[in-house]
């Protein structure tokens, strides 16, 4: 079968046929969405990045749908799916409870990333365990379904760490409760979007201006942006946030400058991957963690249940923002076309939010 595949810490990609042996139900690959770490495995960059054991090559890819080919398990034959992207460890008892998002060896294994093959291929195999139905009205969203199901449990954590107090409003919602979004990424617009449909007030920030899609988005969605390009100084005065998400990946001398947003039993979120900087603290920054009660969080990594909300909340979105639901999809490449994959395949487009490959 053809596959996109990768050689880390090689950089590059090829489109060829390979020979994988697995064992499950038998699906074809429909789409696969492209994101920031397929580009950094592409370009090298990745040094987590490994190919599976016993073989010179990886798949790549860790976003996908295919369709089930055989009845099997609790899915039957013409069902769109949706896999799974990280397996556990084996060993340690998160893993075995299905929460590899916090295996506590670090021998996981994710698809298209680290030690298994990923999804840019024609034909998977795979055990029901890890696949998640794809409903029909969303089919062509539900490719977005894998960056929200991060999103998800990175919301679950954060509503787990607020656990500690009463942060919920005097109404019962989270409709008093501020949250700045950092970066207008594809995670950055899709945690506003979760944030908003759980109620929250929700500001999202970029360097720039918004584009003329992204202030679509923002204006459907009830979500205001702020161009943070001459930094913070800019909000109102009060203006301070209950929940910060850095989903930006920026430089990480910017956090410091973050935690002065913060109000008291706040918390600042670390999703983005920063890959330079360094985030000098002093000591008043850390009196102030203590003394307001802050919590900083990592955030990565949703497993199937958060898939599940995430195809949920993508059938919700669709009937609550339209004009959202269509955006949000910026670029189609046919995998047969080499000038349009090597164009999407090393650096992100221009406008783009999410880009996918049809096979
Ligand atoms: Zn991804
Ligand atoms: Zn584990």
């Amino acid at each position: 079968m053809k596959a996109i595949t990768v050689n880390p810490p090689l950089n590059g990609f090829e489109y060829r046929d390979v020979d994988i042996e697995e064992k499950g139900t038998r699906i074809r690959i429909l789409e696969n969405g492209i994101c920031g770490t397929d580009r950094e495995i592409v370009n090298g960059q990745l040094s987590s990045a490994v190919p599976p054991s016993g073989y010179g090559f990886m798949a790549l890819g860790h976003e996908a749908i295919g369709e089930v080919l055989e009845d099997s398990g609790p899915f039957r034959k013409g069902d769109i799916v949706m896999p799974v992207n990280r397996r556990g460890c084996g060993k340690c008892l998160n893993c075995l409870l299905g929460r590899p998002d916090f295996c506590e060896t670090g021998d996981f294994i994710e698809a298209g990333i680290k030690g298994m093959h990923g999804f840019m291929r024609q034909y998977i195999r795979d055990s029901p365990e890890y696949l998640v139905l794809v409903p029909p009205d969303i089919r062509d969203i539900a490719i977005l379904a894998q960056p929200l199901s991060d999103l998800e449990k990175s919301l679950e954590e954060i509503l787990s760490v607020q656990g500690r107090l009463y942060w919920k409003c005097s109404d019962g919602t989270y409709g008093c409760r501020h949250a700045l979004v950092v970066g207008t990424g594809a995670i950055g617009i899709l945690f506003a979007l979760l944030l908003r449909s759980r109620g929250f007030s929700v500001t999202i920030s970029n360097v720039r201006d918004a584009t003329g899609l992204e202030a679509t988005i923002f204006s459907e969605a009830g979500i205001a942006f702020f161009n943070s390009s001459l930094g913070y100084a800019g909000l109102k005065p009060n203006d301070k946030f209950d929940l910060i998400v850095e989903a930006s990946g920026s430089d990480a001398s910017l956090i410091p400058s973050l935690l002065s947003l913060l109000k008291n039993n706040a918390v600042l979120g670390l999703f983005g991957f920063s890959r330079s900087g360094m985030a000098n603290l002093t000591s008043i920054d850390l009196q102030n963690i203590v003394y307001k009660s802050i919590s900083v969080v990592g955030l990565i990594n949703g497993q199937k249940p958060h898939f599940e909300a995430a195809m949920r909340d993508l059938v919700q979105w669709k009937h609550m923002w339209p004009e959202v639901s269509r955006s949000l999809i910026t670029r189609e490449i046919d995998v047969n076309s080499i000038s349009g994959m090597s164009e999407v395949m090393y650096r992100k487009m221009p406008g783009e939010i999410k880009t996918k490959i049809v096979w």
